[in-house]
């Protein structure tokens, strides 16, 4: 490392990744301290990212101030680059210059990104969702190609023709809202009276929403399938070219929109950290959330393989709440004679559009109007802070008292699909 400009850590702990584990790690130490590496001064709510990408609740409402969730906190912009373990040396890039932080204990929190599979066009063509630009890039698009089947009609098929890849959570809930917004938008646009849209829903799986039980993802099976949505599972995009989407199979699909939503893979930067890594490329950890071999490091969130003393034998899935729960024990771990983390999932939950859910609580399935209650009530009451919850609860009452705002919001690279987010697979596989 060459950086000639050193700083040290506060409280001694440096955290990399200031997203759901690394902000909670911060916040839960409290006035101990810590400096967060972050390239962006926000935490991200995803969950709520597919209504964000819809336009029922404001993107801004989504991004919770780290300043605001880790008071206490040292907030650096920039990148994590490399480590020396051997020094206790972070070297980091910013806007400001290239500089070293100095830990005591470092917290590896640097999350997943979205897996590109060698798909031809893929990276070129297709929408992600996995950031706040994506989500506002994606409701642009979508608006847009309303208004250019409206200019020119007998493109009219091709542009409302969306096809959705991947039919986890996240691939189900924005086609469900982009659903509605769709429907919303084309009751301004008599010229498309007569048109209907195509919405087609692929999974390599047997099955959509495979982290829930059989019984609910049936149920969103259905409630899609009875809105018209095409649901193809066992099927796999094979490659996107401008205006075509073709699957393994040949079939040939006429869109302008793809969006891939077909799993996340861990940050491609843990390979040059020289830290030990699982078969799917995660940190590994032992159960106190210590990394294997290297005493003074910590991992956790999406990029950890996290042993869970609730579920003997498995890691922990990529969710917020066990990124949450990891980072409660983490941060008392900090503190005190390491303790094991063991955490029993509490539930489940999808959102379906048009007042439809699904969400398991404990071992009890709901669904149906009950279901959109329980999943929207648990993330109101999972986003910090009451300030941001009334923000977001505004923007679902106003959502529900008004017709939709179709108004684009346009900033450079809008009209982009994946460029800034695109990165080849990494070598570890699908997740
Ligand atoms: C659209 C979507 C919907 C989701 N919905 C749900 C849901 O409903 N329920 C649920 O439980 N989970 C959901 N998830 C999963 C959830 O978002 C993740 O499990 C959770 O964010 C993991 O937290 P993390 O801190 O490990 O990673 P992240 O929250 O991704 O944070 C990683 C952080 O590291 C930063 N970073 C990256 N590289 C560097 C670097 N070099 N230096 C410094 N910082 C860096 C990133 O900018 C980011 O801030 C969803 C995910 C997506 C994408």
């Amino acid at each position: 490392m060459n950086s000639n400009r050193t700083r040290v850590a506060k409280g001694g702990v440096l955290v990399l990744g200031g997203g759901f584990a690394g902000s909670y790690v911060a916040r839960e130490l409290g006035r101990t301290g810590a400096t967060i590496v972050n390239p962006t001064n926000f935490m991200l709510y995803t969950p709520l990212l597919p209504e964000a990408a819809a336009g029922s609740v404001e993107p801004r409402h989504v991004a919770v101030p780290l300043r605001t969730m880790a008071p206490d906190a040292d907030l650096v912009l920039g990148s994590a680059v490399g480590v020396d373990p051997a020094r206790r040396i972070v070297e980091v890039e910013s806007d400001a210059g290239r500089f070293e932080l100095a830990y005591a204990d470092l917290v590896v929190a640097l999350g997943a990104v979205t897996r590109m599979p060698d798909i031809p066009g893929l990276c070129d063509h297709a929408f992600g969702l996995k950031d706040i630009a994506d989500a506002i890039r994606l409701r642009n698009h979508v608006l847009r190609q309303v208004e250019l089947a409206d200019a020119a009609p007998d493109q009219a098929v091709r542009r409302l023709t969306f096809v959705f890849a991947g039919a986890g959570f996240a691939g189900v809930e924005v086609l469900a809202e982009l659903h509605e917004l769709v429907s919303e938008a084309l009751t301004r646009h008599p010229r498309l009276a007569g048109i209907e849209p195509t919405w087609l829903l692929l999974d390599g799986g047997s099955r959509i929403l495979r982290q829930m039980p059989e019984q609910l993802a049936e149920f969103a099976h259905r409630t899609l399938g009875e809105r018209g949505v095409e649901i193809l599972t066992g099927t796999s995009l094979a490659s996107i070219e401008p205006g075509v989407a073709t699957l393994a199979g040949g079939r040939r699909i006429e869109t302008e929109t793809v969006v891939w939503t077909a799993g996340v893979t861990p940050n491609p930067l843990l390979r040059e950290l020289n830290l030990p890594l699982d078969g799917r490329g995660r940190v590994r950890v032992d159960e106190t959330l210590r990394v294997v071999g290297a005493p003074s490091i910590w991992a956790l969130g999406d990029c950890a393989a996290v042993p869970n003393g609730a579920t003997p034998g498995e890691t922990d899935p990529a969710t917020c709440q066990h990124a949450l729960r990891q980072a409660r024990v983490l941060a008392k771990n900090l503190r005190r004679t390491p303790r094991p983390y063991r955490y029993r999932t509490r539930g489940q939950m999808a959102t379906l559009g048009r007042r439809h859910g699904v969400a398991l609580i404990g071992r009890l399935p709901v669904n149906g109007l009950l279901g959109w209650h329980i999943a929207r009530g648990y993330h109101l009451l999972q986003l910090p802070f009451a300030a941001r919850r009334l923000r977001v609860l505004a923007d679902w009452t106003t959502a529900a008292m008004f017709r939709r705002d179709v108004a684009e919001l346009s900033f450079p690279g809008a009209q982009t699909a994946f460029p800034t987010s695109a990165l080849p697979e990494a070598p570890s596989g699908p997740r």
